[in-house]
């Protein structure tokens, strides 16, 4: 029997592997303008990286890790997400010896959860993460990256929403408001908030069994909880999004599924249809402590992270993606001989960035015709043992009439010319570069 995927993966075939070009292109370009470099770490790394920087009461450690022990019996951990392995690669690296790094990076996660629409076992991210400033300057330039990046893929209904987490007196104060209140209901929540109650209250807002019912709507707010530093902190951050006209909406509700978090935290959605509350597009936030907790210097740090396959869903809704590469020349060759000098042909028309092709069956004339029609070649040039004796080839233009004899030596060129828009009928060069006496009758 045929051996067939894994569960939760998928094969991106070239139908379809120009659309992710198209969009990490954009990514790049957007990240370029912003002035962040990327970084691309291995993807596994030692499962105690994760432990540690995820949460171990996490879901995403607890539940849906790829681990694995090596033939040196090593436990590692297939990369769930991003930012742990950027974080050790900054501090192993000693990247902090620059004041401030803007990193960006793409690349596939691997979570071990039900596969779903939209959700895989082997899944791509794009996320970014900045190293060295606390500023809440910096907290709103990630979020403007991250929006820049929707827009310029001019997707609609864009919404920020952020929330804080506040600094560590906050969170310990938010946090027995928390337990103390869920205390009361703790016989009515789920049995993973039970645990959470119990390991990581914050984590409870995020439960996706209860999220909805009077227990959790009625929860403390951690606005109402945030110290004077704090709340000033948070303020600045939405002075710099009003400054650049961003919109958003503070969600006091937001808490975000990892350990690692601090002060701002944020998500953002696209309007996508049928896409429902799969519609968050990327979430990230601070996480001033992590660096630190990892074994390097303190150094505050912000990131987040693009969902890529929901991301290009979300593209190809808005736009037709339908390329028309065609190709530019399809060199037919006829005869052992022809071939030799086909390859060369080929090779150095293709170093000279013409999209060059010819057929490797050895095809019958008709054949190769066919072949060139599948490849949508703008010419042809054809070339037998005739033509070879001569030093000239015959270039024919697909669905007319049009076929000139040029010498061999003059293909390039030619080609070039043409796909300009014209050239001198008799050297071949371009009416403008023409030498001849021709007086700029143009061969078109
Ligand atoms: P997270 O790291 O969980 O905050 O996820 C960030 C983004 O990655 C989400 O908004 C999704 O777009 C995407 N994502 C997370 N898990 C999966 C998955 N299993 N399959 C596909 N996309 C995912």
């Amino acid at each position: 029997m045929a051996i067939v995927k894994m569960k939760g993966t998928y094969d991106i075939l070239p139908d379809t592997s120009y659309k992710w070009s198209f969009m990490e292109d954009k990514i790049r370009t957007v990240c370029q303008i912003f002035n962040y470099e990327e970084i691309r770490t291995p993807i596994f790394e030692a499962s105690e990286l994760f432990h540690r920087t995820v949460g171990e009461t996490s879901d995403l450690v607890k539940k849906e890790t790829y681990d694995f022990k090596d033939r040196g019996d090593r436990f590692n951990t297939l990369r769930p997400e991003g930012t742990a392995g950027v974080v050790r690669a900054f501090i192993e690296n000693k990247m902090y010896i620059e004041p401030i790094n803007k990193l960006f990076y793409i690349g596939s996660m691997f979570r071990y959860e039900r596969p779903q629409k939209g959700r895989y076992r082997q899944f791509n991210q794009f996320g970014v993460e900045c190293f060295g400033s606390s500023d809440p300057i910096m907290d709103a330039e990630v979020i403007s990256l991250a929006v820049t990046i929707i827009k310029a893929f001019r997707l609609k209904g864009i919404k920020v929403r952020l929330n804080t987490l506040g600094d560590d007196e906050t969170r310990e104060t938010y946090k027995k408001a928390l337990v103390e209140y869920f205390t009361k209901y703790k016989d009515q929540i789920c049995t993973d908030c039970q645990v959470r109650l119990e390991k990581n209250p914050l984590r409870i807002l995020d439960c996706k069994v209860d999220r909805d019912t009077e227990i959790f709507k009625n929860a403390p707010k951690i606005t109402d909880y945030l110290s004077e530093e704090a709340k000033t902190r948070f303020n600045k951050v939405l002075e710099y999004l009003d400054s650049m006209e961003i919109n958003y909406e503070v969600d006091p509700m937001i808490v975000r599924g990892l350990d690692y978090y601090t002060h701002t935290i944020f998500e953002i959605e696209a309007s996508v249809e049928g896409f429902g509350s799969q519609n968050v597009m990327c979430g990230g936030g601070r996480y001033d402590h992590l660096v630190e907790n990892l074994g390097g210097p303190a150094t505050p740090g912000i990131g987040f992270a693009f969902g890529l396959e929901r991301l290009l869903t979300a593209i190809e809704a808005e736009h037709d993606l339908t390329t028309d590469v065609n190709t530019h020349l399809f060199v037919i060759a006829l005869g052992d001989k022809a071939r030799v000098k086909a390859v060369k042909l080929v090779n150095d028309l293709r170093c000279g960035g013409l999209i060059t092709e010819m057929d490797y069956l050895n095809g019958k004339l008709k054949n190769q015709f066919k072949l060139s029609e599948k490849y949508n070649a703008k010419y042809i040039a054809i070339l037998g043992d005739n033509e070879l004796d001569n030093g000239v080839i015959n270039v024919k233009t697909p669905n007319s009439t049009e076929q000139v004899t040029i010498p061999i030596d003059s293909l390039y060129q030619y080609v070039v010319n043409k796909l300009r828009g014209g050239s001198c009928g008799s050297c071949h060069a371009s009416c403008d570069d023409c030498s001849c006496d021709c007086e700029g009758n143009k061969n078109e």
